[in-house]
């Protein structure tokens, strides 16, 4: 096998990144670990409730259940099943703003409960009253986004708790992309902030551990009981992942990079990245685009689609918002001497496919 990955050099819209070196060695040497087996493999076992118990840290929660999940889209699913089989009706709701990623229609699709989307307000968060409004007695889950996909944005996480509790709906809270920048701003987003029951945390995006290492936390053990399975073959009672055999990769990686970076490397990385995103954001509201303000390290401007499909055209590996916006993620291995060359071909660019534009007229 003769094939490269791809360098990260032009890697502008990705949630993933480079994973930190400690992280890399620990997923090379746990590799050939299965911590869904925790009788066979009882050091990467060990190694897992290291994971969450750093986690637990990171999100405000002193006595965290939870598991390393193969990313975010399997532990968004697994809180739904937790509130779907939690909830006393034949008809189970969720309910999730509009920024809410697509993961949670996998999880409504493969576990059947209906998923009601509420639009968001102008600032791109959940709108609270809205919310309210949509969620009824069938309502097993409320969801709100701390750190959307497409903006960035932190919704009011404090009065969805409220909303949810209301009807004696859970809460979830998915900050998949920002659980891990979000412990350096003032937002109100974690368990200590709000009456929260589940989270999504990915060490595999801004943790810097290796793909796949998602999180999911409950604040109590006893959520996670709606989950467990027997596992008649196995020396362990029970099981509540989603996966059976799973890498320990992805569970090394994960403690290994929180062990190095926490809490002093991520908060020195989030300030590069949000200053990075800020540049981006001053460099192409300059040049007249409209841009998204930045509020977590992600910038969304309005450009046209021929300069688009140029910059992709040169390499970038850049994407679109759902409402076509280009959407670059300042992840930590986007430097500013990218962003520079990045905005050297947008105006060199720009100046090009306007005339083309202008001459297809
Ligand atoms: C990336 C992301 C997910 C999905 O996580 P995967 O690790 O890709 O499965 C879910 N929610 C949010 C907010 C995300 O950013």
């Amino acid at each position: 096998m003769q094939a490269e990955p791809q360098a990260f050099d032009r890697v502008l819209s990705s949630m993933c990144t480079r994973p930190h070196p400690a992280a890399r060695e620990a997923a090379e040497r746990f590799l050939a670990t299965n911590p869904g087996d925790p009788g066979t493999y009882p050091t990467v076992a060990t190694l897992e409730e290291e994971a969450i118990a750093h986690l637990g840290e990171i999100v405000g929660l002193a006595d965290p259940a939870g598991y390393v999940a193969s990313g975010g889209t399997e532990a968004n699913i697994q809180a739904v099943r937790i509130a779907r089989n939690q909830a006393s009706t034949d008809d189970p709701n969720v309910v999730m703003p509009a920024s809410g990623h697509f993961s949670f229609r996998k999880a409504a699709n493969v576990l059947g409960v209906e998923l009601r989307v509420v639009p968001l307000d102008e600032g791109l968060r959940a709108d609270v009253d809205a919310v309210s409004q949509c969620v009824d007695e069938d309502t097993a889950l409320v969801v709100g986004v701390a750190g959307s996909t497409e903006y960035g944005r932190v919704d009011p996480i404090p009065e969805l708790a409220a909303a949810a509790q209301e009807v004696d709906a859970l809460f979830h809270v998915d900050a998949a992309w920002g659980g891990f920048v979000l412990p350096f701003t003032d937002h109100e987003w974690n368990f200590e902030h709000a009456p929260v029951d589940t989270m999504t945390i990915d060490p595999h995006k801004m943790g810097q551990a290796a793909v796949p290492a998602g999180g999911l936390l409950a604040r109590e053990e006893a959520l996670f009981d709606e989950l467990a399975v027997d596992t008649p073959y196995l020396e362990s009672t029970s099981q509540a992942t989603l996966t059976g055999t799973r890498s320990g990769g992805g569970v090394a990686s994960a403690v290994a990079a929180i062990e190095e970076l926490w809490p002093g490397g991520y908060h020195a990385q989030y300030d590069r990245s949000q200053t990075n995103a800020e540049w981006l954001a001053d460099a192409l509201t300059e040049r007249g685009f409209d841009v998204v303000d930045p509020e977590l390290p992600l910038v969304a401007a309005s450009i046209s689609e021929p300069l688009f499909e140029a910059l992709r055209g040169e390499g970038w590996r850049i994407s679109r918002t759902g409402d076509g916006e280009l959407r670059v993620v300042c992840m930590p291995h986007v430097t500013r001497e990218m962003l520079e060359s990045f905005v050297a071909d947008v105006d060199r660019l720009a100046a090009r496919t306007r005339v083309a534009v202008s001459s297809d007229d």
